[in-house]
């Protein structure tokens, strides 16, 4: 439920709202925006009653419940964007798109520092490498676990670029919450529900990516169990889904940014190099998700793809980074303009 206090609303008023709800057993989060204060409500005890008796409070403009399942996520309980502020790189809000890069897998420090000195250089604001990796055969490289986490902090430390490093499981929460600044919940696990509460408890930001088969529900409710366990510092990562398209790896969803970022007030970002499987689609795909307002990227790139442990078709060169960065850098405007909500022109969603 949102309470949408007068523009004129005192303090007192406000207080006496939350004060109010705080009785039902409810729970309150305060939304301060230039014009006005909104008053979101959660909680089990939601009801006809609470909302009348807050609608005939001093002050109070209008009460209304929130019709979808999701609602910490939700635009209609947060009307403005959240940035997420990673080390001082503000990713949302119409903030320059955050270009997160770096190879799908840490496999030497030789590796990881030319990767990371060449995104950096490019223009990349995150470091990505991969210590703990989902692989679809237990056959293939599953990563350096925790020698890999050193070597990322290592590159961190030389770079000054935040890290963004997936978790895999919850056994592993400690170790990876130690070593990065972002905690990326990879697709596979989109639905975990236990590791999404394990990391709700958090305060490092946590990028979720979209489950292979979610829909734009079920990965926004999926995000509600972050933002549940108190951590509001969520990035959405929209990384293709399976369709009957079997040349690329998976379907992009580009029309999921503008749908999100109508439906939600988080970041989201987009992973051309998972979307597509494809090196010669990143460029075109990650430029064109700029242009539809994503908040940033997430690419896979190495020193020579041919030898890559994991992932080599869908990595970029050195190079071809460069090239992305030209073309994201040449679009954000576009993207920025896209972020501009249109004028109304129907009721649905
Ligand atoms: C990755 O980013 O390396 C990765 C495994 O991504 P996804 O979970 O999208 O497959
Ligand atoms: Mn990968």
């Amino acid at each position: 439920m949102i309470v949408t206090m007068e523009r004129l609303a005192t303090e007192e008023q406000i207080q006496a709202v939350v004060a109010n709800v705080a009785e039902t057993q409810n729970n309150t989060e305060l939304i301060r925006g230039v014009e006005r204060t909104v008053i979101g409500i959660v909680g089990d005890h939601i009801n006809e009653d609470l909302r009348s008796g807050l609608e005939s409070l001093p002050g109070v403009e209008a009460v209304v419940r929130i019709t979808r399942s999701y609602k910490l996520g939700s635009r209609e309980f947060h009307p403005t964007d959240t940035v997420v502020n990673v080390k001082g790189v503000k990713i949302g809000g119409g903030n320059n798109p955050v270009v997160m890069a770096g190879p799908c897998s840490v496999e030497s420090e030789e590796q990881l520092m030319a990767t990371a000195n060449a995104v950096k250089e490019a223009g990349a604001t995150v470091l990505r490498g991969g210590a703990f990796k989902p692989r679809t055969t237990p056959y293939s490289f599953r990563g350096l676990k925790e020698e890999g986490l050193k070597l990322l902090k290592a590159a961190s430390d030389e770079t000054g670029l935040p890290v963004i490093t997936e978790l895999m499981s919850e056994k592993d929460v400690e170790l990876v919450a130690k070593y990065s600044d972002i905690i990326q919940i990879g697709t596979r696990n989109a639905q975990n529900f236990m590791l999404l509460d394990a990391v709700g408890k958090l305060d490092t930001p946590v990028l979720l990516k979209r489950g292979m088969a979610n829909s734009y529900d079920d990965w926004l409710n999926a995000a509600e169990y972050i933002l549940a366990g108190g951590n509001r510092n969520v990035i959405l990562c929209e990384r293709g889904i399976r369709t009957f398209e079997s040349y690329t790896r998976n379907t992009l969803d580009i029309a999921a940014i503008p749908v999100i970022h109508r439906l939600s007030h988080l970041p989201v970002v987009a992973d051309p190099s998972h979307g597509t499987g494809r090196w010669y689609l990143v460029l075109p795909m990650g430029v064109a998700a700029i242009a539809a307002g994503a908040d940033g990227l997430l690419i896979e790139v190495h020193p020579n793809p041919d030898h890559a442990m994991s992932d080599g078709p869908q990595s970029v060169t050195f190079e071809n980074f460069r090239r992305l960065m030209d073309g994201v850098r040449s679009v954000s405007d576009v993207g920025a303009g896209n972020r501009v909500p249109l004028r109304a022109q129907s009721q649905s969603i």
